[in-house]
């Protein structure tokens, strides 16, 4: 589906190709919030009205606010200790599709990343999709128009990497079941060269849908000139766009890695990390979540907020409530007779915490910092994400396709 002219226009936006010395990674650490504050309000009043150079979105799976809370007190037993708590501005996200309430994984990240709605289990597909049989307009995603910017693209997740939320960012398909349809969309980009660095898990059953699809990850590579590595560790030295498709993935190394890849690049940087956060099983959710808090920070003190944009948010909310518990007791009592019980339902009943196992449909946080964060306020549609990344850069959305 490639066409010349906008790889033409790719690499007129591309510039030059020699990449930036490295990128004024000090002076972010003196503006870097610290987490420990626990009682002030954000000290400083931030400068508004500046233009984002590079957007990294974090995306909690299922990670509302109720999780948030929860995490705050497994983590650090009190309330509102988080790192991301402790940026300056916050807005509700409201996620569903335009025919329900409740959102899945793959409606809820395309809206954010294109800014238009759609139905659940769509890929970045327009409401005239019919799941699974009838293919709808693809609608441009930010990692596109970065692309076609000449800026750099990466994204990472501790999930499948043709799973629903990353596979929004760079694929278009009428069902998110279709991984064999999905993950060769990254090597086939409607756009430039595509995603730039691709880091995730679901190797195996990737694999599978590939060669039920009559190819592999070993003709993909071959192919596009971009061998397709099972772990980290395989990306060689002077490697500029890897891909890795493992078993499963660390979070923090792949995200770390993806930065200093990302950061080389003279025009900016989009960088989307996914990290699990549905708390089916509460201890392994919420503790997903003070993980990726703490590598929040530790990105957030490797990039200048003068010229980069953080968001935090989730694709949908999910039915964990805190409703009891101490300070100084364990929040998670009884954890360990659930677990090992055969019976698992889909209510779990902790002394303090009751989990409905299932997505909801109220609002989620959405937390930023950085050039262009003060337009994240109030209730908005999850939709209002996409402007305010395009805003951030200072971009316009194409007009709408003719229909
Ligand atoms: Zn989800």
């Amino acid at each position: 589906m490639k066409n010349a002219l906008p790889n033409l226009l790719c690499l007129l936006a591309a510039g030059s190709l020699v990449p930036a010395a490295g990128h004024a990674q000090e002076s972010a650490r003196d503006q870097a919030a610290k987490p420990q504050v626990q009682t002030a309000r954000p000290a400083a009043e931030p400068k508004t009205g500046r233009k984002a150079k590079n957007i990294i979105l974090f995306l909690a799976d299922a990670g509302g606010v109720p999780v948030l809370h929860g995490a705050s007190l497994l983590g650090y037993g009190e309330p509102r200790r988080l790192g991301i708590q402790q940026w300056p501005y916050l807005g509700l996200s409201e996620t569903s599709p335009v025919d329900a309430f409740v959102s899945d994984s793959a409606n809820g990240m395309s809206s954010i990343v294109t800014g238009v709605k759609t139905r659940n289990g769509v890929i970045s597909q327009g409401p005239d999709t019919v799941r699974g049989k009838q293919d709808g307009v693809p609608t441009k995603t930010v990692l596109e128009y970065a692309e076609q910017r000449g800026l750099l693209t990466g994204v990472v997740t501790t999930q499948s990497i043709a799973d629903a939320t990353p596979a929004a960012n760079y694929a278009h398909s009428n069902d998110r079941k279709k991984w064999g349809e999905i993950f060769p969309q990254a090597f086939a980009p409607r756009f430039c060269d595509g995603v730039d660095v691709l880091f995730g898990a679901g190797r195996r059953k990737i694999g599978e849908q590939l060669a039920a699809a009559g190819t592999s990850f070993e003709q993909l590579g071959k192919t596009h000139g971009r061998p397709i590595h099972t772990t980290l560790a395989e990306i060689g030295a002077g490697e500029k766009r890897p891909v890795v498709v493992g078993d499963d993935m660390d979070a923090r190394a792949a995200t770390l890695k993806a930065l200093d890849i990302l950061q080389q690049s003279p025009k900016g940087y989009l960088l989307v990390v996914e990290w699990d956060a549905h708390t089916d099983d509460p201890r392994k959710g919420l503790q997903n979540v003070v993980d990726f808090d703490k590598l929040i920070a530790e990105v957030q003190a490797r990039v200048d907020l003068d010229d980069t944009l953080l968001l935090f948010t989730a694709d949908h909310s999910f039915g964990l409530q805190v409703d009891g518990g101490r300070r100084g007791e364990d929040l998670l009592a009884g954890y360990d007779a659930w677990k090992a019980s055969p019976e698992k339902g889909d209510i779990v009943r902790l002394k303090n915490v009751l989990v409905n196992r299932t997505h909801t449909g109220e609002e989620v946080a959405t937390l930023a910092i950085g050039a262009g964060a003060e337009r994240v306020r109030g209730y908005f549609p999850n939709t209002y994400l996409f402007e305010v990344m395009m805003k951030a850069w200072g971009w316009a959305p194409d007009a709408a396709p003719a229909r």
